[in-house]
């Protein structure tokens, strides 16, 4: 069984749309840990919403969605790759007790402090290029209504998300009205076409998004309308540790902290928070880091040449 992600363009109109399937990835995350029933449910939505937006990314590199949580659910994250490539993970509050039916609020916005977080970090960065970060408040009862919310606000445009996670499934629908562009259908046909699917795709129930295949799913909304379909392509549960980057890591806590807790430890111990590969590095290692000196930090933030 394999995910699958399925672009498709109503025909005279606007609108774009995606459904996914991301529940073998959604299974190698869970796999590694599992999480109360609450936290299952915003994360695998999340996952399916990575995959549904990273598909029309125009850049080579990676979207991360972010929650910071002020509640028991601390933070979640979720990265897509433009091969979609996946991986999650979500930390909880120590000692944190989670009910099975708790809110997207009570989890992540107890004091109307939690952050929504969405980073583009391209792979080849030009000269002076960063990462773009949006961060909005967490507005809206639903990852799906946070990410609309998001979309309209940040990107100007009309988006809708129907999502649904549980134990093993993951699955996604999203609609989005593209900007106009001059020449395209009938004058206003693009927005009774906007209205129209968005009113075939809110008969959806989240039950039925959990037990329908994309394909079934695509013919049974949308049988009288005229689809454009693209190639599927296929999410997949990959992470992007490596050795190198956790002594990277390592290496920014300083060689005075990293001595001092190999004289406690020995060694020090690295478990990778999204795929559980464990990491060492004894002091031979350690001081492998930091052969060739310290970095230049001033050279490396301020690269005008005079
Ligand atoms: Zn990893």
């Amino acid at each position: 069984m394999t995910d699958t992600l399925q672009k498709f363009l109503f025909e005279n109109a606007s609108v774009r749309g995606e459904l996914v399937d991301v529940s073998e990835t959604w299974r190698h995350v869970l796999a590694r840990r599992d999480y109360p029933k609450a936290v299952k449910m915003v994360l695998g939505d999340m996952l399916a919403a990575a995959a549904l937006l990273s598909a029309n990314l125009k850049f080579n590199g990676v979207i991360v969605m972010q929650i910071h949580g002020d509640g028991p659910l601390r933070l979640l994250v979720v990265e897509c790759d433009s091969e979609l490539n996946m991986r999650a993970t979500a930390k909880l509050a120590e000692n944190a007790v989670i009910p099975d039916a708790a809110t997207l609020e009570q989890l992540v916005n107890a004091n109307g402090e939690g952050r929504f977080v969405i980073t583009l970090d391209p792979k080849e960065k030009l000269p002076g290029q960063q990462a773009y970060q949006g961060i909005v408040p967490l507005d809206g009862e639903s990852v799906a209504v946070v990410i609309e919310n998001y979309m309209l606000r940040s990107e100007q445009l009309d988006t809708k998300l129907w999502l649904a996670a549980d134990d093993n499934v993951a699955r996604g629908l999203l609609l989005q009205k593209l900007p106009r562009e001059g020449g395209i259908g009938a004058p206003g046909d693009d927005l009774s076409t906007w209205e129209r699917t968005v009113m075939l795709a809110s008969t959806l129930r989240r039950e039925e998004l959990l037990t329908t295949d994309v394909e079934t799913l695509m013919r049974r909304l949308f049988w009288e309308e005229t689809i454009r379909v693209f190639d599927p392509r296929h999410p997949q549960f990959l992470c992007s540790c490596t050795r190198e980057k956790v002594g990277t890591m390592l290496k920014m806590l300083g060689q005075e902290e990293i001595d001092a807790a190999l004289q406690d430890l020995g060694k020090l111990e690295v478990d990778c928070d999204f795929c559980g590969q464990h990491y060492e590095f004894d002091s031979v290692d350690c001081a492998q880091l930091f052969v060739g000196g310290s970095p230049e930090p001033l050279a490396a933030a301020n690269p005008v040449k005079h």
